[in-house]
């Protein structure tokens, strides 16, 4: 006879390869056993019934800013919205936070951070500004998901851009270290004139920052970061994908063998240059948010896959800096503070898209698809996150897809300003778990921390 389980969800519809009445149990916090209904017992149990089981959100991309700069959010209060998400995992970029992620001591220094105050789990990202294998060595054996570069000024001045004429051999150095290129792709030149010729024309409204930074802008950076990747025999991930037209290059680059995928947002889904116009400062980001057959032709890609996962890219700051840009968008902050509403964004989006045609298990599966298997795997996380299978971390997402709700401003945990605030979602989380540990329940977070630091894992250790 098997021994009792810690804890019994049961009722659920589990959402994993397909979409299964299963009653998930769970011992050590992983999960033992997917067991049919009423089977085995448990210490504790939940009641499910009627709602969707999916395995914990994993966020490839947000910016917690901590340490440094935890007044602007910090992983306390970044963590309790992505639970409040149904986010489980979330891997934080080497920037905003002071120092940045370069090396092993800054490496080390946040994921301290991230231990003391995390309430979900968590892995880390390193970054690169040349080609340097002592720190990238460092930064691989401390267990970083990948490192991440930029093609054009980051924003902040402590993470300089890779120079052009040393992207390859930047590139060939973290190949050698075993680590994934994350590249953010816009040419610096082609911004540099852009903007130049905008804001010669006095230009400062909303709009403005789309047409200093046009789709040639990351047309030109894609196909220069996937030849950079061919080159260097570096894996290579794009971040935040904005332009459709950039995903040529990407196609080109795949036929030819070289490792690449890709992200997008959902704030580049579902907002459109008339929501910038209405929202402002909230929605500048870098790349911008383009028009609406521009979100058609993403939204597709995201489909069929030439767009590989979708992410936050979760980037808040102190309010102040986002009112500087109401009378000059130039001067605001970018970044689009949307942690808490990745999964119900894209559900309800999916859910709008396919107009009926589609019933709420299927989009769930695509939805859980781009948001954590892929993610998990791409990252090397998986199977132990991204997967509702024995083994696993028991990391899961109770979640309505009937209910219909709106984000209110006191409902929105994150530090920053969420253009979220007021939008109507279809579907909602009701329960998120992290290790069979609930952390958040109906509304309200119920942990401090006890998110754990997660190394990426090595190619054979996986499934
Ligand atoms: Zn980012």
């Amino acid at each position: 006879m098997s021994p009792r389980a810690d804890l019994a969800i049961r009722g659920a519809i589990v959402i994993q390869d397909g979409a299964f009445a299963r009653d998930i149990l769970v011992t050590g916090g992983r999960i033992a056993a997917l067991v049919e209904s009423g089977a085995a017992s448990a210490e504790e149990e939940i009641d499910a019934s009627g709602l969707l089981a999916l395995p914990g959100i994993v966020d490839a991309h947000v910016h917690f800013n901590d340490p440094g700069r935890a007044d602007w959010e910090g992983w306390a209060r970044g963590s309790r919205a992505a639970a409040a998400g149904g986010t489980t995992t979330v891997i934080d970029m080497p920037l905003n936070s002071v120092p940045p992620v370069l090396d092993g001591p800054s490496f080390d220094a946040k994921r301290a951070a991230g231990e003391r105050a995390s309430v979900v789990d968590f892995a880390l990202w390193g970054g690169i500004v040349r080609a340097d294998p002592v720190a990238l060595g460092e930064l691989a054996e401390r267990g970083a998901v990948g490192v991440k570069g930029f093609m054009c000024e980051s924003g902040v001045p402590e993470l300089p851009a890779l120079p052009d004429g040393g992207l390859v051999a930047a590139m060939r150095a973290a190949a050698d270290a075993g680590l994934l290129v994350a590249l953010h792709a816009e040419d610096s030149a082609l911004v540099a004139e852009a903007t130049a010729r905008v804001r010669a024309a006095g230009r400062r409204d909303a709009a403005a920052w789309a047409e200093s930074r046009p789709p040639l802008v990351e047309v030109r950076a894609v196909a220069r970061a996937c030849t950079a990747a061919r080159e260097a025999a570096a894996r290579l991930h794009i971040v935040h994908l904005a332009a459709v037209e950039a995903l040529g290059a990407v196609g080109a680059a795949r036929r030819e063998g070289t490792d690449v995928t890709v992200e997008t947002c959902p704030h580049y889904l579902v907002f459109d240059e008339a929501d910038v116009a209405r929202a402002g400062p909230s929605l500048k980001c870098a790349p911008p948010i383009r028009d609406r057959a521009n979100g058609d032709g993403l939204w597709r890609a995201v489909s069929d896959g030439r767009i590989d996962l979708v992410a936050s890219d979760h980037s808040p700051c102190a309010p102040e800096l986002k009112a500087r840009g109401a009378g000059d968008v130039f001067a605001a902050w970018g970044g689009v503070a949307g942690a808490q509403s990745l999964l119900c964004a894209l559900f309800t989006e999916a859910t709008r898209r396919a107009a009926g045609t589609l019933d709420a298990r299927k989009i769930a599966g695509f939805v859980a698809w781009r948001l954590a298997t892929k993610p998990a795997k791409r990252f090397g996380l998986w199977p132990r996150k991204g997967a509702l299978v024995p083994g696993a971390d028991a990391d899961v997402v109770l979640f309505d897809p009937a209910r219909e709700w709106t984000l209110d401003a006191e409902d929105s945990l994150t530090g920053g300003i969420s253009p979220y605030v007021g939008r109507r979602f279809r579907g909602a989380v009701v329960r998120t778990l992290v290790r069979g540990r609930t952390v958040f329940r109906e509304g309200s977070v119920t942990r401090e921390a006890g998110g754990r630091f997660i190394p990426r894992m090595e190619e054979g250790a996986r499934g």
